[in-house]
């Protein structure tokens, strides 16, 4: 008899780990109101109800209309612009992925964006990391363990990677384990950013590069052979190099290469359905690439405009392709494996937090 498939609120137990999360797209949508009452952003808001505020996120980012998705991050950044409010926002989100069972987690801001009303990059990047040692401190104090690494993104179409960089490599110490680019990548090869990167690797410090989302193979090719990623942010159109045989599969060489290498992908099913990188959920390329043992992790990218959750986001692909709890472990380990903190750190979370714990689910 098949073994049932894990439900939500089981998995919603399970210890997670993600890799791909933005901070300006995790907000409680009660959050944005009231931080929107207190600097005067309430009239642009598209509501002023939580529960209707929250379903218009999901519906402008389901609408197909970039325009409207892009829409989206406007109301969040607006509220992410004083210390008060990124503080907040980064404590809510730090609480929020523990309460959903998410043991470490990696999330990214663009410091850039914040300092439209006066704040320094510096300071903003300080009152973020004051803020997610708030949250983990209240989430221990509610029983949930968790620790927040955060990654500094730069804008792929600015000029301000190697600023960002720098900025990341001077907090090191302080709770910033890694670097990204993010935007748009249709005309801004991460390439661009090359001086970025060669700084970062000189510095033996570690980043991942959005690439492959909406752009296909040489996106995701510079990403790695010219700029050197040790993670792919998406990275979901190295399918377009997977051909399907009569017998099997013919691997092209970069997949081949990425595969050998185990380069770690930052999946994000219901994002990519949302932006039409994945028909459906079923659909998904994850199927493919967890069958041909890629270095598959899962990640939520956007959980407020997704309407999302870590345990959601492994819901959906149980319940789509029949995955129970060693493929979920899988997952996870996967994810502890790839993360940017040190060696011994993530051995410790994999054999004393995830392994025991999964060992009981599978039973
Ligand atoms: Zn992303």
């Amino acid at each position: 008899m098949a073994r049932p498939v894990p439900t939500i609120d089981e998995i919603r137990q399970a210890p997670k780990v993600l890799l791909h999360d933005h901070l300006d797209g995790g907000l409680r949508p009660a959050t944005i109101i009231e931080l929107a009452g207190e600097i005067g952003y309430t009239d642009s808001l598209p509501s002023t109800d939580p529960d209707e505020l929250g379903r218009w996120f999901v519906e402008a980012a389901n609408s197909g209309s970039l325009e409207r998705y892009l829409e989206t991050f406007d109301h969040t950044v607006a509220v992410m612009q004083t210390a008060e409010g990124l503080q907040r926002v980064a404590a809510e989100c730090a609480e929020d992925l523990a309460a959903d069972g998410v043991v470490y987690a990696e999330v990214r801001f663009a410091p850039e964006q914040h300092t439209a009303r006066g704040l320094s990059l510096s300071e903003v990047v300080a009152v973020v990391l004051s803020g997610f040692a708030i949250g983990s401190h209240r989430a221990a104090e509610a029983g949930h363990q968790i620790r927040v690494g955060t990654l500094l993104t730069a804008m792929r179409h600015q000029a301000r990677s190697m600023e960002i960089a720098e900025l990341a490599v001077e907090f090191r110490d302080e709770g910033v384990v890694g670097f990204d680019i993010a935007g748009a990548e249709a005309g801004f090869p991460p390439t661009r950013h090359l001086d970025a990167f060669e700084y970062l690797q000189r510095e033996n410090f570690h980043f991942t590069i959005h690439a492959g989302e909406a752009f296909g193979l040489p996106s995701i090719w510079q990403a790695i052979q010219w700029c050197g990623a040790d993670r792919l942010g998406h990275g979901v159109r190295i399918v377009d190099d997977i051909a399907r045989t009569p017998n099997g599969h013919r691997i092209g060489r970069l997949a081949q290469y990425l595969r050998d290498k185990r380069i770690p992908l930052e999946l994000c099913p219901s994002s990519n359905v949302q932006t039409g990188a994945a028909a459906s959920i079923a659909e998904h390329p994850i199927g493919l690439l967890h069958d041909l043992r890629f270095r598959v992790t899962v990640n939520t990218d956007n959980r407020l405009m997704s309407g999302t959750s870590m345990s959601r986001e492994m819901a959906l692909l149980a319940e789509a392709f029949g995955y129970g709890w060693n493929d979920l472990q899988w997952f996870t380990v996967n994810a502890m494996k790839s993360a940017f903190i040190g060696f011994d750190e993530r051995l410790a979370l994999i054999n004393d937090v995830i392994k025991p714990a999964y060992a009981k689910l599978i039973g």
